[in-house]
Parts: structure tokens; C-alpha cells; sequence
């Protein structure tokens, strides 16, 4: 039996792995068998995470982080969790392809997930037009025309990345202010290849065998509009990924998993949890790497006291 696994692989899951490796619980950290790093993997430049004043490309950071855990003796696991059990004092999880894993404290810190819109033909375009991450396919629409859909800072992000590729760029927002930090704004507003589309929701996608245009719905006056389009990239935000945990811990009214305070302990005693599956303001790499961190200590206490 271990005494602490770690599920997920964002700063999270490696800052909590650093820190319970080096105090000397051997922790097992199980990263995903698709894609271990979590979301920084599909992000460029990451400008805002402290040491690295040049700014860093969010592969190489979370690279680094896993070479840190490892450094202390992390095992770092290619796998998915399938299913937990964490109704008696050991906890139980399952993976895909490596078997069954035991241990007397887990650190939950599976992150959030992409949010789509919620039409029937996003699933069925989804790699063939439209996408949720300009660094893993904005090169496939060199001198197009695409549209980032969303107002917030990954709006802002991806639609300013996807000008190095494409023609034009529309930034589609169902308001008529965004919701982007201002610095995130000002980039945008100042390049000559983005167009914002204001107050417009898209409500219909077309295209037989790739995206071809959407339609989009004015949010004051409920009138409708086509938009010819080669690609479209959501960018709506996430949602915490909470399917494993669902009525086995608290979760909070938007859906976060609840835990005690400023801590990390969730409903269930020895297991913890960090990273954005917690938070639903801040979201970022720095507060998440601290999160794992404040998991990483309540384990270590509660480790201790067993
Ligand atoms: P976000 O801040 O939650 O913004 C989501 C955007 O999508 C909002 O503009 C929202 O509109 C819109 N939206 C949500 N649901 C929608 C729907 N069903 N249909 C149409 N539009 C919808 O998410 P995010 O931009 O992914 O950012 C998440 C967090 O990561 C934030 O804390 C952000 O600051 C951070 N982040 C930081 C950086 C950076 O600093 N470099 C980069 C990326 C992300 P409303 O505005 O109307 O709600």
C-alpha cells in the first residue's frame, strides 16, 4: 500500500508530488495516459509564473515540474484513473492499464476540462474545424478565416496566437465587454486581424464533412446571421473534473469539489484535494502549485497522526 497518491499532473499534482517526496512519502502521481502536464500543455507562452522573467512555454514548464518530483522520488504513472473507492480508511483506485492501486491519502487534483457549447454538431466537426486548443491546431488554418469564441483571457490568447496562422480572426462574445484582463485586452484590440463580433451567440453549426460557418444569434434583438468560417475554436472556459469523485465527496454549488476552509480536506477523511477541481475564481498555474502545496502538508499531518 502507498502512502499517498496523487491524481492529476497540472502544477497541482507536481508541486504536491515535490513537496510529499521530499518529505519522504514516495508518492505515486498517476498523469493521464493521453497527455501528462495537464492544460499548460496546450498553452504557448506562459508570462505570469514567477522565476522565469523571459517568460516560459507551458510544456517546458510543466516538464520541469515533473523532473522536480521525480527528482525526489515521485513515480510518475501514464495511466487514467477509471474509478476510486474512497469509502473505507484506504483508498482504492483504478487505472486503465496498470491495476489497482491502494493508499491511506489522496490528493485529488484532476483540474477542469474544456466547456463546450453544447450543440450536436460541435461533437461531430470536433478535428474537423472546430478545436479547443489554437497551439495544438492553429497551423492547420493558415490563411483562413476562423473565430475564437469566448471573452476571457484564453479568448484572448488563442485569438492572438491563431494570427500568426490565419487571415482573419473573429473573437465571438455574447456580451458586449469582455471579460479578459486588460493587458489580454489591450493585445487583442491591437491587432489588425481580429475582429470582435459583439452581443452574438452561436447557435447553429454547419458543414457536411468540416465546419463551414455557424450561425450566430444576437443576444439583444434575437436576430439571426450566417458566418462562412474555416475553423472555430471554443474558448468558453472549463469545468471541474469531478466525474470519478461524484457521491463519494462534497462538491460546492459550482460544482468545485468543497473542501474545509483554507485547507485542502474534502468530505472524506484522507483525501485531499487542489488545483482548479477546488477553485472556481482564481484558476491559475501559481495559485494551483499553491493549492498542491497546501494538500501535500494537510496529507503529511494526516499521514503523521494515523
Ligand atoms: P473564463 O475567464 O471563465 O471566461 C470564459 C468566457 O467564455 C467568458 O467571456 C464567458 O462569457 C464566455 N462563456 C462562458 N460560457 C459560455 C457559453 N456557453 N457560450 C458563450 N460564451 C460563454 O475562462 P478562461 O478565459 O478560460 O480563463 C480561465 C481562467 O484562466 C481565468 O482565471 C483566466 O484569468 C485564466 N487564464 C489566464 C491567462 C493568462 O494570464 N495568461 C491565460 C488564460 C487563462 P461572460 O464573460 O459573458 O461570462
Amino acid at each position: 500500500m502507498r502512502n499517498v497518491i496523487i491524481i492529476g499532473s497540472g502544477p497541482a499534482g507536481y508541486t504536491a508530488a515535490i513537496y510529499a517526496a521530499r518529505a519522504n512519502l514516495a508518492p505515486l502521481l498517476i498523469a493521464s495516459s493521453v497527455q501528462a502536464g495537464g492544460e499548460l500543455m496546450n498553452t504557448t507562452e506562459v508570462e505570469n509564473f514567477p522565476g522565469f522573467p523571459e517568460g516560459i512555454q507551458g510544456p517546458e514548464l510543466m516538464n520541469k515540474m515533473q523532473e522536480q518530483a521525480e527528482r525526489f522520488g515521485t513515480e510518475v504513472l501514464l495511466d487514467d484513473v477509471t474509478e476510486v473507492d474512497f469509502s473505507g480508511p484506504v483508498k482504492k483506485v483504478k487505472t486503465g492499464y496498470s491495476g489497482d492501486f491502494e493508499a491511506s491519502a489522496v490528493i485529488f487534483a484532476t483540474g477542469s476540462a474544456y466547456r463546450k457549447i453544447g450543440l450536436a454538431d460541435e461533437e461531430r466537426l470536433s478535428g474537423r474545424g472546430i478545436s479547443w486548443c489554437a497551439t495544438c491546431d492553429g497551423f492547420f488554418f493558415k490563411q483562413k478565416t476562423i473565430a475564437v469564441v469566448g471573452g476571457g483571457d484564453s479568448a484572448m490568447e488563442e485569438a492572438t496566437f491563431l494570427t500568426k496562422f490565419a487571415d482573419k480572426v473573429y473573437v465571438i462574445h455574447r456580451r458586449d465587454t469582455l471579460r479578459a484582463s486588460k493587458i489580454m485586452q489591450d493585445r487583442a484590440f491591437a491587432n489588425e486581424k481580429i475582429e470582435f463580433i459583439w452581443n452574438s451567440e452561436v447557435t447553429g453549426i454547419s458543414g457536411e464533412n468540416a465546419l463551414d460557418g455557424v450561425t450566430l444569434t444576437d443576444t439583444v434583438d434575437g436576430s439571426t446571421r450566417e458566418l462562412p468560417l474555416d475553423g472555430m475554436f471554443v474558448s468558453i472556459g472549463n469545468d471541474p473534473r469531478t466525474h470519478l469523485i461524484h457521491g463519494q465527496l462534497d462538491l460546492t454549488a459550482e460544482g468545485t469539489i468543497a473542501v474545509d476552509g483554507r485547507s485542502s480536506r474534502t468530505s472524506n477523511t484522507g483525501v485531499f484535494a487542489a488545483g482548479d477541481v477546488i477553485d472556481p475564481t482564481y484558476r491559475q498555474a501559481a495559485t494551483a502549485a499553491a493549492s498542491g502545496t497546501v494538500a501535500a502538508l494537510d496529507a503529511e499531518h494526516y499521514l503523521a497522526s494515523l
